[in-house]
């Protein structure tokens, strides 16, 4: 891995102090979790339209699909300004080539969902999306999104930062070389990784690649890029990776004796109940691929999709 993966922030939670309120939402496992490995992009929506610190608190009103930006209690309306700005922002964030979003949860501007809407009468209701945040996944549908709170969610988390990890590996790919060999090779490694997010574009994905000849360079890599960060955005669940761990399991039919295969049998039984998290199959695994060499399962991300001190399946 090169350089560190560039995702933007909502800024307060980076502790900056840009809230309605002068202060910040700062978010340590953001900040000295993931900042070892990541390089942030804040981004403010309601200081960067113009917005003063400290500032009138807003909200949303009206119709939840299309809901006006107001001031809470002096029902200024700011939605043209709101939404003109964030158009044009997520038009520049382009070229800053973000891996993902971190999103400030509840927030009228950068909240990704379940934002309070108030009706006219002034009843909230918990169903939409900060008008920043949702330019945001408009403008960028298949990039990696989530917001702090959901974070705090071990399956959420894994499958966040994992993603996050796979489309920089893909855009390093794509940087270097864009040759029909090189996406095979991509491909190659992300195999099990795939498999365990979803069977089904696993194979269609696989057919993709072999059919690649028919394909323009362009159309091949872009129609590749799709499907990657489609399948990424299913999560994994014990029972896909229940499959996969059986999978590389067959790869040592001749290497592991019996009583080795059914030590991982049994980890794996044990992990299946939620005696055990996924760490603890995948270390083995990880043991005998080493100790035996396996070419085609050291190459797999599967077995190293992330840093290892982000702990993130000690607890999936
Ligand atoms: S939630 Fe968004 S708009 Fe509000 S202070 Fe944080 S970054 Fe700024």
């Amino acid at each position: 891995m090169g350089d560190k993966i560039k995702i933007g922030v909502s800024a307060c939670l980076l502790g900056h102090k840009v809230r309605f309120d002068g202060g910040h939402k700062h978010d340590r496992f953001i900040t000295d979790t993931l900042g070892q490995h990541m390089d942030f992009f804040p981004v403010c929506p309601e200081v960067e339209v113009g917005f003063p610190v400290p500032r009138e608190s807003l909200r949303l009103v009206g119709n939840p699909e299309n809901p006006r930006l107001k001031t809470t209690k002096t029902d200024e309306d700011h939605t043209e300004g709101m939404l003109n700005w964030a158009h044009t922002r997520v038009r520049e964030l382009e070229k800053e080539k973000l891996c993902g979003f971190i999103f400030k949860s509840k927030s009228p501007s950068s909240g990704m969902e379940r934002v309070k809407v108030y009706s006219e009468k002034g009843m909230p209701q918990k169903i939409g999306v900060g008008i920043f945040a949702r330019a945001f996944m408009d403008h960028f549908p298949l990039i990696p999104v989530e917001e702090e709170g959901r974070l705090h969610d071990p399956k959420l988390r894994e499958n966040f930062i994992e993603s996050i990890f796979a489309l920089k590996k893909w855009r390093e790919t794509t940087e270097k070389d864009q040759s029909l060999g090189s996406l095979v090779d991509f491909h190659t490694r992300q195999k099990l990784l795939l498999l365990s997010h979803s069977p089904v574009h696993y194979r269609n994905m696989g057919k993709l690649v072999a059919e690649g000849k028919k394909y323009s360079r362009d159309e091949l890599f872009s129609r590749y890029e799709t499907q990657l960060l489609e399948t990424l955005k299913l999560k994994t669940t014990l029972k896909k990776n229940i499959n996969v761990l059986q999978h590389i399991l067959g790869y040592f039919k001749t290497q592991l004796s019996a009583d080795e295969k059914q030590e991982v049998l049994e980890i794996i039984g044990q992990y299946r109940i939620g005696n055990v998290p996924l760490i603890v199959p995948i270390t083995l695994l990880n043991h005998f691929v080493r100790k035996y060499q396996e070419p085609y399962l050291m190459k797999q991300t599967y077995l190293n999709p992330h840093p290892v001190d982000l702990k993130l399946r000690n607890h999936v």
